[in-house]
């Protein structure tokens, strides 16, 4: 069976998150820790984090996304702001572990004018200052479409950053079709051909989960607006032989199309029947 869900908000709270995921559908989802252009974090409630802890055993759930904030950057151009980026960082982290398992997405960075490779360095360094052995939570690199100064719009650059982290095995990627889309990576016209490349420089075992949105803008357009599923470029026949590829069938699919939440569940329920056709 499919497993796919859409990015929910959590202002009402773990459990409630759960609850709503399975009335739209879903059995996977995505969602933020915290405020995602701001750092402020409420309190966790450690009980209510353990009920969805229970809920997602108990239903069978895959593996659920917290995304990191959009502002968080490991490779800013002052100490300060890295600094900042790495204490949100290990924060959800900490955080996460009251829900074991689960997945932590976050969008590699922008060097800002420093250089790929200094972003890479400083992702690297960044991310090997804050795994631990410890943790059961899998972080994921987040493909972008590399617009401005943005690490990640290259399969390339993912795979240096996997490089160089000492525990590798914490560490994964996320796919987002409107991103690899944007990013020139043609999934429309040659997805074989996109997936032989990724498995050729990152490898497949290392893909983790996947990102289904339609864009707005052609492959190569580097402009990141994320459409409703059949609404874009990519389009729904493109998208439902992503949901079947054996590569990826068996992947978490999140949602993060524009959209309320009776769209979403419009949305779920046609890439299930999409799945099986
Ligand atoms: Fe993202
Ligand atoms: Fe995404
Ligand atoms: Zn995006």
């Amino acid at each position: 069976m499919l497993h796919i869900g859409c990015h929910l908000s959590s202002s009402r709270g773990f459990a409630a998150m759960g609850r709503q995921a399975a009335e739209l559908g879903a059995d996977t989802f995505q969602c933020f820790l915290r405020n995602p252009r701001g750092s402020r974090a409420k309190e966790l409630d450690t009980a209510d984090a353990g009920a969805l802890a229970d809920f997602l055993r108990r239903e069978g759930f895959a593996p659920i996304i917290a995304h990191a904030p959009y502002i968080l950057n490991l490779c800013g151009a002052s100490e300060e702001n890295r600094a900042f980026a790495r204490e949100i960082f290990a924060d959800d982290l900490r955080r996460l572990e009251h829900l074991p398992g689960q997945l932590y997405n976050f969008h590699p960075g922008s060097h800002v004018g420093q250089g790929m490779e200094a972003g890479i360095t400083l992702i690297a360094q960044a991310l090997n200052a804050l795994l631990t052995p410890e943790q059961t939570t899998t972080v994921l690199l987040e493909t972008m479409p590399g617009k401005g100064s943005e690490v990640g719009g290259r399969f390339e650059e993912l795979r240096e950053i996997l490089d160089r982290v000492d525990l590798g095995e914490k560490m994964g990627v996320c796919l987002d079709t409107c991103h690899v889309f944007d990013g020139g990576y043609d999934i429309v016209g040659d997805l074989d051909g996109v997936l032989t490349e990724f498995d050729r420089v990152i490898g497949l075992e290392r893909l983790r989960a996947v990102h289904l949105n339609d864009s707005k803008n052609g492959c190569g357009s580097r402009k990141d607006r994320h459409a409703c599923i059949g609404e874009g470029q990519i389009g729904l026949e493109a998208l439902s032989r992503v949901v079947r590829h054996p590569a990826l069938r068996h992947l978490p699919f999140c949602l993060e199309t524009p959209n309320d939440l009776p769209g979403y569940r419009r949305e779920i329920a046609l890439m299930r029947r999409a799945a099986e056709e």
